[in-house]
């Protein structure tokens, strides 16, 4: 967790991104592409960390939660119904004096004042921008060719409800869940992963009758802050907020957002919703198709409501970092530190030979290691010290060392990256230590 007295920024968590490879501007050799990003090595190890930890936590809850994996493209009917092709768009202004565009209802922009970028008042009217990104698929132009990328995970899983029960013989209360890629046009991508064009989601659609729906509504609230807290996020640094009336989206009887203390504010991480039996019933008109499901109990059909889950995976890999992000200073100096839990930790540990003619049995354990599956590295070059600074700045739990003595006594020093104590441990102890690391 980030000391009080660490001022953490948007720049230098950039920076340390770019520099230690977490994350690249898509495309830099050709200028980049706006709200667009990659992931280096350690950037993409994390992120599968942390989609393998809120699957385990989905995995690890009383009721049946079900995993798919939906398709990216969908067809204009699906979206029609949805109400994403009428309605899933943000208000748009310009600036008539330096073209800038921007959001109307960003806090930031004021109608009545000047531009904040050129200081002059020369708005357009306000527009309805529309966040879909739109597809043709197939030779022949027309609205049945017409395709979008998807802009919320949720809908392939309400598509596919009828499948997933069916094959599934489940009974309400129980979810599907998916994780995957969705779209969004933003007007005025910003703050690094935090607002992007294109991003991932993990979205939980939990399916109850509709009077135990407030009942659940609670338990996901609770379940879900829980999962930060697991993540080792500082309580400080989260908190509630409940929706108005008049910003709720068209879908949504009432919802709560757990929202993160960013260096830019407060903001929101995940989205709680009740989104009642909303989008069944919709794809039930427009499909002609039944969605319902049948209670033994009643002898009577019934379409479930929903409670849905929603966050970013790229959000909570910022939300991550912030969150890690710590400076102090060690023998007079500067260390840079990511105190990531070790479940999310992109490297679990390093293995470090302290001169390199010990090479030879570190890279044995090292090997070892790599071969029951552990994500470690080896760093033979520089003093100890600078090791063991590159290895906490990428959030590395432990390093091993392996020195003159280790030859004799069969053992290494184990140094723990939070509370730099070092203790001696028996090289073929190496994997339980992790393993409770881990657990
Ligand atoms: P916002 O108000 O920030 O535009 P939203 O309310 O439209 O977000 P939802 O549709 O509820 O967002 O999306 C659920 C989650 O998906 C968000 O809580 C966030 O974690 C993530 N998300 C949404 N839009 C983006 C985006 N453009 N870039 C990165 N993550 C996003």
């Amino acid at each position: 967790m980030a000391s009080e007295n660490t001022p953490v920024t948007l720049e230098k968590i950039v920076s340390l991104c770019k520099r230690r490879g977490f994350v690249y501007q898509t495309a830099e050799i050709y200028s980049g592409l706006n709200g667009v990003y990659d992931f280096g090595p350690l950037g993409a190890q994390l992120k599968i960390n942390i989609k393998n930890s809120w699957l385990k936590d989905m995995n690890s809850q009383p009721e049946e939660i079900l995993l798919i994996d939906g398709s990216i493209l969908g067809p204009f009917d699906e979206w029609k119904a949805s109400g994403h092709v009428d309605s899933f768009a943000d208000p748009m202004v310009d600036c008539q004096n330096c073209k800038r565009r921007f959001r109307a209802d960003d806090p930031d922009i004021d109608l009545n004042k000047t531009c904040p970028v050129c200081r002059v008042k020369n708005w357009t009217d306000v527009r309805q921008f529309k966040l879909m990104f739109e597809t043709q698929v197939g030779a022949v132009a027309g609205q049945s060719s017409i395709a979008f990328l998807r802009p919320e995970t949720a809908q392939s899983i309400f598509i596919n409800f009828k499948n997933v029960v069916t094959s599934n013989r489940v009974k309400v209360p129980f979810g599907i869940s998916q994780i995957g890629k969705a779209f969004r046009n933003e007007i005025t991508p910003k703050q690094f992963l935090f607002r992007l064009r294109e991003f991932e989601q993990m979205e939980l659609e939990f399916f109850c009758k509709e009077e135990n729906s407030r009942e659940f509504f609670e338990k996901w609230l609770e379940r879900r802050n829980n999962f930060y807290l697991n993540l080792g996020i500082n309580p400080k640094n989260i908190r509630f907020r409940e929706h108005e009336k008049d910003e709720l989206a068209h879908y949504s009887k009432y919802c709560t957002d757990i929202e993160y203390n960013f260096p830019f504010g407060w903001k929101e991480l995940e989205g709680i919703a009740y989104r009642t039996n909303y989008d069944l019933s919709q794809h039930i008109k427009h499909s002609g198709k039944d969605l319902s499901i049948f209670d033994p109990q009643t002898n009577e059909s019934f379409v479930p409501h929903v409670i849905e889950c929603s966050v970013g995976v790229d959000r909570t890999f910022l939300t991550i970092l912030f969150d890690a992000y710590y400076e102090d200073e060690i023998e007079g100096e500067k260390r840079i530190c990511l105190k990531l839990n070790p479940k999310v930790a992109p490297v679990k540990a390093a293995i470090l030979p302290l001169v390199k003619k010990l090479n030879e049995p570190a890279i044995k354990i090292y090997q070892e290691l790599k071969k029951s599956g552990f994500v470690i590295q080896f760093d033979e070059s520089g003093s100890i010290g600078k090791r063991y600074r590159r290895q906490d700045e990428i959030g590395t739990p432990v390093c091993f060392t392996f020195d003159f003595d280790s030859l004799q006594d069969q053992k290494v020093t184990a140094r723990n990256r939070d509370t730099l104590e070092q203790n001696r441990i028996s090289i073929d102890q190496i994997k339980n230590y992790l393993n409770d690391l881990l657990k």
